[in-house]
Formats: structure tokens, sequence, C-alpha cells
């Protein structure tokens, strides 16, 4: 439970800083799921300088999920497997697959329907809801993760610790603006809340940190 003026602290500083310094992404100029989708899946484990020009190729050489579903796997993969972490071509095609098999072609719109796409896991189905369908659906990546973790201090063992993150994450959720709050803590993680020398001179959240706050009293806590 997040005391309300802190919440709305928090939402007040992460969307400003969002508005001044977030990142300027290609997938961030489209509402099409079948596009989000394509980005999430090609982003997974991958710098997003590597991700753009292979999202660019996929999208030009199939702008559908029935094009995408019309061409052969070996094609799909392709493009993709340059990016290493090679499963994720033989999921695209084969999300493309049963969205034009099983939806005619129109992507999901419920959490459920979206997760039992292959290679859809909670995360990719809560980042095409939301940045997609514009719903309120929290998105909890590895950015996010930590970022919550560290701010809020959670320290409950792993399993209870990723439900905790996950009502976070739609806890500081102002109603109606699940877009931009995800989009600006995907950011905020990536690029100050980093996993090795997170820069916390340079964030807006620094006063009320509780990692920080740590910190700054000498705790000898590794970093979470
Ligand atoms: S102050 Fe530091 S640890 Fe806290 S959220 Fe910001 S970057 Fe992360």
């Amino acid at each position: 439970m997040i005391a309300p003026g802190k919440r709305r602290s928090f939402q007040r500083r992460v969307l400003a800083w969002y508005a001044a310094h977030g990142r300027d992404l290609p997938w961030r100029k489209t509402r099409d799921p079948y596009a989000i989708l394509v980005s999430e899946i090609l982003s997974h484990q991958t710098q997003i300088s590597r991700v753009i020009p292979v999202y660019e190729t996929v999208l030009a050489r199939y702008p559908t999920a029935e094009a995408m579903a019309a061409a052969p796997i070996e094609a799909v993969k392709a493009i993709t497997d340059p990016l290493g972490y090679k499963i994720r071509g033989r999921w695209l095609h084969g999300a493309a697959l049963q969205v034009a098999d099983r939806f005619g072609g129109v992507m999901p719109q419920t959490l459920p329907e979206l997760q039992r796409l292959p290679g859809i896991g909670r995360y990719t189905a809560g980042a095409v809801m939301s940045f997609a369908h514009q719903r309120d659906a929290p998105v909890l990546d590895t950015n996010v993760a930590r970022l919550l973790r560290r701010y809020f201090g959670v320290v409950a063992s792993p399993r209870a610790r990723t439900r905790e993150l996950w009502s976070l994450a739609a806890a500081v959720i102002p109603k109606g603006k699940g877009y931009l709050i995800n989009q600006a803590l995907m950011d905020l993680g990536a690029m100050l809340c980093r996993a090795k020398g997170p820069r916390c001179d340079a964030c807006p959240l620094r006063r009320s940190c509780d990692f920080r706050r740590m910190a700054r009293q000498g705790s000898r806590r590794p970093l979470p």
C-alpha cells in the first residue's frame, strides 16, 4: 500500500522527467498492436539500438500479422536470428499464425487471449494492452522491476517480491495514463536506475528513494 501523497509525488516526478528525457523510439509512434508485439518480442534481452533496424525491416516486409503468417518461418527467422535469442523468430511467426487463424487477423484485446499466444507472457501482454489498446495495464520489465524494488525498498522473498512488484506497478499508474507512466518507468529504469552504477544524482526520485537513503546512511546492503 503506497501513501497517496507519496504515490502522487512519484507519478508527478516520473512523468515530468519523461516529458523532458523520454526516448524517441519508432514503436512509440504507433498504436498498432501487431507492431507493438513485434517491438516487444524483438526487444527481449536485446539492446534497443540493435532492435530498431530489425523492427523496421520486419514491419516493412510483414506489415500485418496475416502477412507474416503467410510467410515461411525461415524467412522471418532470417531477419530476426541475427539479433540472437533465436526463439523469438519462432514466437513471432507462431503468434502471427494464431492471430491470422483464430482471430481473423485482428490482434486479441484481452490479457488472457494475448497470453495464450506463443511466447507472450504477462509482461508482453501488458505492454500490448497498455501501448496499443491504451488500457491502464501494469508493465513490469526488468528495468521497471529494479526501479520499483529500489525506490520502495522491496525486500520480500523472490516469489512474494514478484507479486508485490506487479501490484506496485499497477498501483503507481495514474488513472488514464498507463501508457505514459509505463513508458516513463521503462526509460527511467533503463537510463538512470541501471543495474550497475545507478545515476541517482540525475534521478527525479532521489529525495524519496529507499535505496538512495540506505546508500546515504552507509548501508552495505548490496545493489538490489
Ligand atoms: S534514486 Fe537511484 S536507486 Fe533510486 S530510483 Fe533513482 S536511480 Fe534508482
